[in-house]
């Protein structure tokens, strides 16, 4: 039987276990296939406060991992299939461990961003392909910029992207945008953005020496074209992983974790969330950590009795 239980190793899942741990409540944490989050799939993390010459994503996942069990945190690797949140203790089937019972659970287990699936995508995340404006736009300075997608997050991404660089290429598949008016606008009236509309994404094309850019196929003529460029964004949504939870935490229409505004509480008492599973604005390591923070602070509370009481039923 565990007091808490953490699932879920980004920076929401770590930081909720050091505060955990240094309160002495022996957080069990759970990692996944992916430890570490999105944060290893990046290289250079320069926006995270406290590392005036950046940090590698790796690196610093590895270093609040380290943090963690030196106040001791354990860790265990295994997916969680199922959980029980009915009654007391909470039950959660893990594969690759078994049945686990807690008193209390947070939930990071963060949002994956989807990727095209087409050649040459995967294997160039880091190396051109990226599906973060801001956690690596700033390595495209002066460069050839293609962004995918046609809604919100594709307009917002490209506008930011004319920061950094030369050009930015919208690349949508149909021939309108899904973005909000707002959005949409926004972004036509920025010079530096070019649009490919009408165009399916077929491979990234990449060489030994770096990026050659994105072959698309028009859709009205069938004819391939490559667009040449340095980076390519991919921004064609997130999907938070809140799958396993059976329906039994509220979710938002799109599968983002509710919690009670400005708490970590979910709508069942001693179930928290934290990251972006639960955040679909920021999605920032910093702002992913600071939540961590205030999941494992409602959790002692819940734990020490004095939150049970006064738990809001209202969402
Ligand atoms: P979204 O609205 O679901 O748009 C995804 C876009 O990617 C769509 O244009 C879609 O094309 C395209 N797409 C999806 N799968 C694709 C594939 N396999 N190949 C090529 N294109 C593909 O996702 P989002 O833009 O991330 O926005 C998610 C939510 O967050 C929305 O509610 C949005 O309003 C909100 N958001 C708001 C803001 C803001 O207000 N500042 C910023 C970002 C996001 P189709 O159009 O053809 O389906």
């Amino acid at each position: 039987m565990h007091e808490a239980i953490i699932i879920g190793t980004g920076p929401a899942g770590l930081t909720a276990a050091i505060y955990l741990a240094r309160a002495n409540l022996n957080p069990l944490v759970i990692e996944g296939p992916e430890p570490g989050g999105q944060l290893t799939t990046t290289t250079d993390v320069e926006n995270f406060p406290g590392f005036p010459d950046g940090i590698m994503g790796p690196e610093l996942m590895d270093n609040m991992r380290k943090q963690a069990e030196r106040f001791g945190a354990e860790f265990k690797t295994g997916w969680v299939n199922e959980v029980n949140f009915d009654e007391q203790p909470f039950t959660l089937q893990v594969e690759g461990i078994g049945e686990l019972k807690a008193k209390s659970v947070i939930i990071s287990t963060g949002a994956s961003a989807k990727l095209l699936g087409i050649p040459g995508e995967k294997d160039n995340i880091g190396r051109g392909v990226s599906t973060c404006a801001t956690c690596d736009g700033f390595f495209f300075r002066g460069k050839k910029i293609i962004v995918v997608g046609g809604g919100d997050s594709a307009m917002e991404e490209a506008n930011f992207l004319t920061r950094f660089g030369s050009e930015v290429r919208v690349v949508h598949r149909r021939d309108e945008l899904r973005a909000s008016k707002i959005m949409q606008d926004r972004a036509r009236e920025n010079e530096k953005i070019v649009w490919s509309l009408n165009q399916t994404p077929v491979e990234v094309v990449a060489e030994d020496s770096g990026l050659k850019g994105l072959k698309v196929r028009n859709n009205d003529t069938g004819e391939e074209q490559l667009l040449e460029a340095d980076g390519v964004f991919v921004a064609i949504g997130h999907t938070p992983n809140t799958k396993f939870l059976g329906g039994v935490v509220k979710t938002d229409d799109t599968g983002y974790i509710l919690v009670e505004p400005g708490t970590s509480r979910t709508n069942i008492p001693g179930v928290f969330a934290c990251g972006d599973v639960q955040d679909h604005t920021y999605r920032q390591a910093i702002t992913a950590a600071g939540s961590g923070c205030m999941a494992a602070l409602d959790c002692e509370r819940y734990l020490e009795g004095s939150a049970a009481q006064d738990w809001s039923m209202s969402l």
